[in-house]
């Protein structure tokens, strides 16, 4: 049996979670499992409710799952808020509280897609990209920072960017475990022609890479990775990176693939892990059953795969979406003039009726 928290969220967080959960039931049926899932509020719903985006019996329950399946969280209802009690104040709460120090996203194209995508039919055809990114330190976390006086009247901001050999070590040591069930290429990409802490992220992987002869591991530095990416992004298999540098090369590689609506992605640390679509809360179609759930399924297909260690149900999930999309069916974001558009839970119905164990 499987614990899985289920927390929706706002807008179309609530809509997409629904369909992948239908896919949950699915899987639990076809393979004779249970999975016990709960559902709890966070973000703006639980702001509504509890004044706070996140509650510690949230966060408790969330540390008692197996796995955390996440909708998305925000809206402009909330946005007026000062920040430490916006509803994004939850994804970070739990990121802390369970320890998620790895974000995993694929960058896919789905080969009945790749006209979807902005670049070249010959660039993204049989693109494959895993994005490492580390997720609970560099300049996001790194103190001192703020914004103080001058002495000339003016002001100064600043952040600090910093990583200790303990946060290198290990979200190296996770992108090479995921390249050797891949390709086994590793690409760091860092700044060390400039950054001292780049520095020290390069000595740091090198040496993680010695442990691992059967993968091959080379060194970007981060604008060159940028251009790489849209140059040649077959190039690449796993690429790891710091907070910062993942956040903007993660959302690069993502586009690659066309909709944002496609997109999953894993949050994963020694103990806990928590899944869910890159997408936000999209208010501008939150209630119109438009939205694109496919970001959310394959982000069960993501926790099947790392959590529970069900391969097979991971590839029968991934292999019933590719099957609805050749069949030609499309959400609105997906929609090319000859395909049939449907809603966002027809699409749920239409992949888990495929789903074939
Ligand atoms: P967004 O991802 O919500 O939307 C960007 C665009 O993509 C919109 O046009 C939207 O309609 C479209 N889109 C998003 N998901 C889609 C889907 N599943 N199917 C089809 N189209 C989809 O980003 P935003 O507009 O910048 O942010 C809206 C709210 O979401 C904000 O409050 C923001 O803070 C929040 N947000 C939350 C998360 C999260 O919970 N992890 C991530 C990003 C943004």
């Amino acid at each position: 049996m499987y614990k899985i928290l289920v927390l929706p969220g706002d807008g179309v967080g609530r809509e997409v979670v629904g369909e992948a959960e239908k896919v949950l039931k699915k899987v639990a049926s076809v393979a004779h499992l249970v999975f016990e899932t709960k559902e709890a509020e966070v973000g703006g719903a639980s702001i509504d409710r509890n004044g706070v985006p996140i509650t510690a019996d949230v966060l408790k329950q969330a540390k008692d799952s197996d796995a955390v399946l996440l909708g998305a969280v925000g809206g402009p209802k909330w946005d007026q808020l000062a920040y430490a009690v916006r509803p994004e104040q939850a994804l970070l709460a739990l990121r802390k509280e369970l320890g998620l120090y790895a974000n995993l996203r694929p960058a896919t194209v789905d080969p009945s897609l790749i006209d979807v995508s902005t670049l070249k039919r010959e660039i993204v055809e049989g693109v494959d990209i895993l994005v490492v990114r580390e997720l609970t330190g560099g300049i996001y976390f790194g103190t001192p920072k703020g914004i103080e006086k001058t002495r000339d009247g003016s002001e100064r901001g600043f952040n600090t960017e910093t990583y200790s050999t303990h946060e290198i070590e290990r979200i190296a040591l996770k992108a090479f475990e995921l390249a050797r069930k891949r390709r086994r290429k590793v690409v760091s990409v860092d700044k060390a022609n400039i950054l001292e802490s780049s520095e020290l992220w390069r000595r740091v992987v090198s040496g993680i890479g010695k442990r691992f002869p059967d993968v091959q591991l080379s060194h970007l530095y981060v604008d060159n990775c940028a251009m790489q990416l849209i140059r040649n992004p077959k190039q690449f298999d796993v690429i790891v990176t710091t907070n910062m540098f993942g956040d903007i090369l993660s959302d690069e590689a993502a586009m690659l693939t066309g909709s944002i609506g496609m997109l999953p992605s894993a949050s994963l640390g020694d103990t806990h892990a928590l899944y869910e679509p890159v997408h936000g809360s999209a208010p501008d179609i939150a209630g119109k059953d438009q939205a694109n759930p496919i970001a959310t399924i394959l982000s069960v297909a993501m926790m099947l795969r790392y959590t529970f260690q069900l391969h097979d149900l991971a590839l029968a999930v991934e292999a019933a979406v590719r099957g609805v999309l050749k069949e030609g069916f499309r959400t609105q974001d997906l929609a090319e003039d000859s395909k049939q558009t449907v809603p966002c839970s027809k699409m749920g119905d239409l992949i888990v009726e495929r789903i074939k164990h």
